[in-house]
């Protein structure tokens, strides 16, 4: 049987900001990218999903624009982004809409997902996949393993039967036109209290199966939920890396050498087709080395008039987006700078700040060291510096 044209429809347009946070949970960081970006991953990754709509408030579109320019997605995947309501279920529906429009084929089947359950994976969506095209209509769920009462007023609360209860997880998953049909009924007949997708197919009408559901495909509500997801996700990033860079570069006229993007005043300057910035040169080669993709000259040839005079933070940003559309999480960076002068002493904290702003990694993973050499070989001569790095990352297994 050849697998349906299935399509994930990610709901991420809540301002939930109940863990404290500045920003939506959504965008928080959770091994080193945004939540979001995990269930991203997942369907993107998945063999049969063939688009993924993102769907979000407004003002997320930069935020979301961005975040997806960072995938690299699998040929034939296109992703999209449509702005949504002012509930989880105008959301819901302004995203069918946005599909509706692309023209799906017969027998489409959508996923929708909650971007706040950011560790679905594959086996999930395999299921969801299985039981949509089955059943036209299915939902995961989960058996209740604690005792569940419900209150009453002014009197003991009433246990229920827990062997008939299930908690019910997302994505849900339906055959397109079926639950668009269904959406569009409820926002016609102004039903507009739905908490999730399966109850409104089931307003109009549909039997929704079930499935099984994932314990570990739980939503972020609380910080201790997210502190759980940090600890359960953390142990599948265990191909750890480490690579070397090593970059050298000419003294040459000018009043400052640029260092980790920061400029150092100096009595000569640095000949390079770029800034010649050779410590985010080193670092780049090493993020680079780690994840066995090419060399800063692969990327960004000395002939391509593009990189003349450019900043060097371009060349370690793209390092890092490389790593990072690999699933993976930069947990160091370090680097030694070489010369006779200037010292970079002073410039050392601006340095490392800088780096871990690039890297988006925490400060405390980034090591800076300086030393001269002594007087001896081209160093020693003051003819150029040079600078050593190296990168340390873990990808998923
Ligand atoms: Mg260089």
């Amino acid at each position: 049987m050849s697998s349906p044209y299935a399509t994930a429809l990610i709901v991420a347009a809540g301002r939930g900001t109940r863990l404290g946070a500045e920003k939506p949970k959504q965008f928080l960081s959770l091994g080193g990218q945004p939540v979001l970006s995990h269930a991203l991953s997942a369907f993107l990754r998945h063999p049969a999903i063939r688009r993924v709509a993102i769907v979000i408030h407004p003002d997320d579109t930069p935020t979301v624009e961005a975040l997806i320019a960072a995938f690299d997605p699998p040929p034939g995947v296109a992703v999209s982004i449509c702005h949504g309501g002012s509930t989880r279920q105008q959301s819901v529906c302004a995203g069918l809409m946005h599909l509706a429009d692309r023209a799906l084929p017969a027998g489409a089947l959508v996923l929708i997902h909650d971007a706040a359950r950011p560790l679905v994976n594959r086996d999930l969506i395999d299921r969801a996949i299985a039981a949509a095209a089955a059943h036209g209509a299915a939902i995961p769920v989960l058996p209740v393993t604690d005792t569940i009462v419900e209150l009453q007023p002014q009197a003991t609360p009433r246990t229920l039967d827990r062997a008939r209860l299930r908690a019910v997880q997302t994505p849900q998953a339906f055959d397109f036109n079926l639950i668009l049909a269904a959406h569009k009924n409820a926002a016609q007949t102004g039903a507009d209290d739905f908490t999730d997708d399966a109850s409104i197919a089931a307003h109009a009408g549909h039997v929704v199966a079930t499935f099984e559901g994932d314990a570990a495909c739980f939503k972020i509500t609380t910080a201790e939920d997210f502190a759980l997801a940090r600890q359960m996700m953390n142990p599948a990033l265990l191909d750890i890396r480490t690579a070397t860079g090593y970059d050298v570069h000419t003294f040459g006229p000018g009043d400052h050498v640029t260092l980790g993007g920061i400029k150092i005043p100096h009595t000569r300057g640095v000949v390079g087709h770029s800034d010649a910035d050779v410590l985010l040169h080193a670092l780049t080669d090493a993020l680079l080395g780690c994840i066995g993709d090419g060399d800063i000259g692969v990327h960004f040839p000395p002939s391509d008039m593009r990189w003349k005079g450019a900043p060097s933070e371009i060349f370690l940003a793209e390092a890092v987006r490389r790593v990072k559309a690999r699933g993976g999480e930069i947990r160091h960076l370090d680097g030694s700078v070489l010369a006779e002068a200037p010292r970079i002493g002073k410039y050392r904290d601006a340095i490392c700040s800088n780096i871990s702003r690039i890297a988006g990694i925490d400060q405390s993973r980034v090591g800076l060291k300086a030393t001269t050499s002594e007087k001896l070989g081209f160093i020693g001569r003051e003819e150029g510096l040079a600078a050593l790095a190296t990168a340390t990352i873990a990808l998923p297994l």
